[in-house]
């Protein structure tokens, strides 16, 4: 019976009554493929949370992360301390970057770096003598993770209610809409506003394309503002669109970049953030400047930076990141039948290693919670989706083989004829 069995493990974003007994135990995995503790198989069609991307159980990142348990295995990099991972590792990723002279501070996630980029633009203008440009506008569907400021810019109305008064200076505009964000900086201020948060797709909000121009029409309207733009690139990049940072599918030079995920291909915990020269260059001019004062424990940790840098490895020498835009057409492809599908009211796809499959209103009307309802009919299939808002995402590994793109759209039409098969 749910709620019965006493599990202790309170897990994320579940209802924990419904699935305490009910649970899938996941057992072993290998490449684009996991088993569960009764040895089923199912194709990992969401890379985990969008963050495997090279698959699992990298041999390469497996011999990294032991070489550096047996050499350094834990020391922060508070105050002087460093090692050679992490140093290795900002370095690499500051000159893949497309921000002028960045500067990489590490954190354990992407909740972590959402933050610290918040409190970096934040500060960034306390230094510039405007204190009063404070205000932190994101977008709605989007999601920056489920700290402090990630929870008061993200826009799934769902995650940002039922907790009091979120973070004061905060708005989301219509993702969607150029006048509207135009609207929104005027109506603030601009002279009042810090940095503008934008995922260049979003993610679980949808897997939401910008439209022609969006992201491009966006960072000028903050450059026109004084206002910073910061890319959460958390799940765009990697190469899930194709490039290392997502952002670069855009013509665009964004302030800072928020990244995590596939960074160590999703195998150790692992974040940070892309600071522009311009940001940074107060903390690194002279001794007795402005200090930073705010890091997670793990910042720089160096078994997660180690199994980054074998990440980054792998990534380049098996070309993976260019997969993400190779394959997108691919994914579009198989997965273009599903709008004939009388549940299906749009499938989102097109830029990236990543889709949206949206329900119609009335197959989500005849079911409750009809997108996780149909996750597990896709799970039945043998595929892992997620679930989204108004259906389920599909963000399989970089390394999935192409032909292995049919069994995802295979799966969901079949998990889509179960899912109606129980309106009757
Ligand atoms: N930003 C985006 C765009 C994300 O997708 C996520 C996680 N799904 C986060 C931030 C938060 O990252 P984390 O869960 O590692 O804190």
């Amino acid at each position: 019976m749910p709620g019965e069995s006493g599990t202790r493990l309170w897990h994320p974003f579940a209802d924990m009554a419904a699935v305490d007994g009910a649970e899938l135990m996941l057992d072993a995995a290998d490449g684009c493929w996991v088993t569960d503790a009764d040895g089923a198989r199912y194709l990992d069609a969401s890379a985990s949370l969008w963050c495997c991307n090279l698959g699992h159980r990298v041999p390469e990142v497996n011999a990294a992360i032991a070489a550096q348990l047996d050499r350094l295995d834990s020391y922060s990099t508070f105050g002087d301390y460093t090692n050679a991972p992490a140093e290795q590792l900002a370095a690499r990723l500051a000159t893949l970057a497309p921000v002028d002279d960045a500067r990489v501070f590490l954190t354990s996630g992407g909740g972590d770096s959402i933050d610290t980029a918040a409190k970096l633009a934040r500060a960034h203008f306390q230094h510039m003598g405007q204190p009063e440009r404070l205000h932190i506008v994101g977008r709605t569907h989007g999601y920056h993770g489920t700290h402090g400021f990630g929870t008061s810019i993200g826009g799934i109305e769902a995650n940002t209610s039922g907790w009091g008064p979120l973070m004061p200076h905060t708005s989301s505009v219509p993702y969607d809409s150029l006048p509207a964000l135009e609207q929104e900086l005027h109506r603030i201020g601009p002279e009042r506003v810090a940095a503008f948060f934008c995922e260049p797709v979003i993610g679980a909000g949808g897997v939401l394309l910008p439209p022609e121009g969006y992201v491009e029409g966006a960072a000028a309207l903050c450059r026109e503002h004084g206002v910073l733009f910061v890319v959460d690139a958390v799940i765009c990049a990697f190469g899930r669109l194709g490039t290392w940072y997502g952002i670069e599918r855009f013509d665009v030079r964004p302030d800072m970049i928020a990244f995590a995920k596939g960074v160590s291909g999703g195998i150790l915990p692992l974040g940070g953030v892309v600071v522009s020269g311009e940001i940074a260059q107060p903390y690194f001019a002279a001794p007795g400047g402005p200090i930073l004062r705010h890091g997670p424990t793990y910042s720089g940790h160096p078994v997660c930076c180690a199994a980054a840098l074998a990440a980054l490895d792998v990534y380049e020498r098996d070309l993976l990141i260019p997969r993400g835009q190779q394959l997108e057409g691919d994914l579009a492809a198989v997965l273009e039948p599903l709008k004939q599908h009388p549940a299906v009211a749009e499938v989102r796809a097109g830029l990236g290693l990543l889709a949206g499959i949206g329900l119609t209103e009335a197959a989500r009307a005849a079911t409750p919670n009809a997108p996780g309802a149909l996750q597990r009919a896709a799970r039945h299939e043998g595929v892992l989706v997620r679930a989204l808002p108004d259906g389920i995402a599909v963000s399989p590994p970089l390394t999935i083989a192409q032909d292995d793109l049919r069994l995802i759209g295979d799966g969901i039409a079949a998990a889509l004829d179960a899912l109606v098969a129980t309106h009757h």
